[in-house]
């Protein structure tokens, strides 16, 4: 890191800008958010300095900048767009001890400026040190995006508000309040009535917070997705920001963990690998008795919760115990499966509809109308079916399905380590077994990937428009 970054506090400060054209008001802009005594030299004045000076927003005098003009300026600003006078400018600063930048030469300069989201008093400086210029506006666009445009006012009301809501103590219950205030409360009360509605919702986030000081947490629902952290919901992310304890399969990957708060407790739940094999029992009551001590729950499960989660078993489960839930769903491997390989989940002409199915339950192989779905212009994604290959191929054959309908298998779906293998229904175990399929995988059947086109259009097609 060349450049270490620093707000410095402007207030009363002199900044000088040398140059008086289109590149000094590009930094005046900057410069006048802050209470800097700003004065500028140059003779080529644009109209838009001299209305600045005008105002009396700065100081401008209409020559060059001369030895002595520099004396206690924190600052200088060379921004003449002519080297020459550029480099004279940047001397005088450094002989007055003020810190030098010139516009366009990071070389000369003694400190660059970021760019800069305003939330005033929240401010994001984004730097690159000018290797990427591009990168830094991406970002920068990116978080203005984000950052509502209300949070400067939220803040300045709520940093006058620190002191009351100490009241509340324990650091748990401030951070539900102030996460309430700054991520929709407050916004909200803003829009609606303005910065007096925004101070009244403080006192009511406060009382609430203050009855519910001991009251049970919740639990949360979340779906991961298929492990690509970007395939998060935000809803996900902000969940996982303000959980205390996370409850994770054994399909949720390092990276997403890692968006867990530093304090969160965070348990691998996984019903297979080295660990102890938890039984759902256990799980139920692990959750419960970390949401009945207050805790805030994320039960966090691999694609969405709601396809072969056993959601259902744990909502009965808190449901029983009277503790509240909320379900936050994820985009099930299915869908990046199908992703992977530029097909649709359904499509006019080809597959009507799609089943869900899973190759395993708690009896075993899992059973299911074989008959139906045999018949040409069926389509299923199938769930944990490596191990029941043979008995998927088996049943369906014998149910009268076409040998050549396309069966894709897609490994590790949305990972680094994406595997896709186009097989066929009749060489599925051997196909999986050449390729060494082990881990996660969805099987889809009846779709094949886009390459595969002909194969597929030979397929019997349903008449009929989806
Ligand atoms: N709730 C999950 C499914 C959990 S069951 C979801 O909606 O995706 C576990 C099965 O999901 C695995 O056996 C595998 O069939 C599938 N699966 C999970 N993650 C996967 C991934 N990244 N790629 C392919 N299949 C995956």
């Amino acid at each position: 890191m060349r450049h270490f970054p620093v707000f410095v506090n402007l207030g009363g400060r002199r900044v000088i800008v040398s140059g008086a054209g289109e590149t000094a008001v590009a930094k005046l802009r900057l410069l006048l958010k802050t209470e800097a005594r700003i004065a500028v030299f140059g003779e080529d004045v644009v109209p838009q300095v001299r209305q600045w000076a005008a105002e009396g927003r700065i100081v401008l005098t209409e020559r060059p900048i001369a030895a002595g003009d520099a004396l206690c300026a924190a600052l200088l600003y060379a921004a003449n767009d002519d080297p020459a006078e550029d480099a004279r400018a940047a001397r005088i600063g450094r002989e007055a001890g003020a810190l030098v930048n010139i516009v366009d030469n990071l070389e000369d300069s003694q400190f660059i400026t970021p760019a800069i989201v305003d939330r005033d008093p929240v401010t994001v400086a984004i730097g690159t040190e000018g290797a990427a210029p591009v990168l830094a506006r991406k970002i920068k666009a990116d978080l203005e995006e984000r950052l509502p445009a209300s949070l400067g006012v939220l803040t300045r009301i709520g940093q006058a508000f620190r002191a009351r809501a100490e009241m509340l103590g324990d650091s748990k219950k401030r951070r539900a309040f102030w996460t309430k205030f700054y991520f929709g409360a407050g916004d909200r009360a803003l829009k609606a009535g303005g910065e007096e509605a925004v101070r009244e919702t403080l006192e009511t986030l406060l009382t609430d917070e203050i009855e519910r000081r001991d009251g049970p947490g919740s639990v949360v629902f979340v779906g991961a997705g298929p492990g690509d952290p970007e395939l998060l919901t935000l809803k996900a992310r902000n969940a996982l920001h303000e959980a205390d304890v996370v409850l994770h399969d054994r399909l949720v990957p390092q990276p997403i963990l890692e968006l867990a708060r530093r304090e969160a407790i965070i348990v691998e739940t996984g019903k297979k690998g080295f660990g102890p094999a938890w039984t759902q029992d256990a799980i139920n009551a692990l959750m419960i008795e970390h949401a009945s001590a207050g805790a805030r729950v994320i039960r966090l499960k691999s694609g969405d919760p709601a396809v072969f989660g056993r959601l259902e078993e744990e909502l009965d489960a808190l449901d029983e115990a009277g503790i509240e839930f909320e379900i936050v769903p994820g985009i099930t491997s299915a869908s990046a499966a199908v992703a992977s390989i530029g097909r649709s989940l359904t499509r006019r002409g080809r597959n009507a509809s799609l089943r869900i199915i899973t190759g395993h339950d708690a009896e075993g192989f899992a059973d299911h109308d074989w008959r139906a779905l045999a018949r040409p212009g069926e389509a299923a994604a199938i769930y944990m079916g490596l191990k029941a290959s043979a008995f998927l191929r088996g049943r369906l054959l014998m149910h009268g399905a076409d040998a050549e309908t396309p069966v894709t298998v897609v490994e590790n779906a949305a990972r680094a380590d994406q595997r896709i293998v186009a097989a066929t229904l009749g060489g599925l175990p051997e196909a999986l077994a050449d390729a060494g399929i082990t881990g996660p995988a969805v099987l889809l059947y009846g779709i094949a990937p886009r390459g595969a086109q002909v194969a597929m259009d030979a397929l019997p097609a349903r008449a009929e428009a989806v």
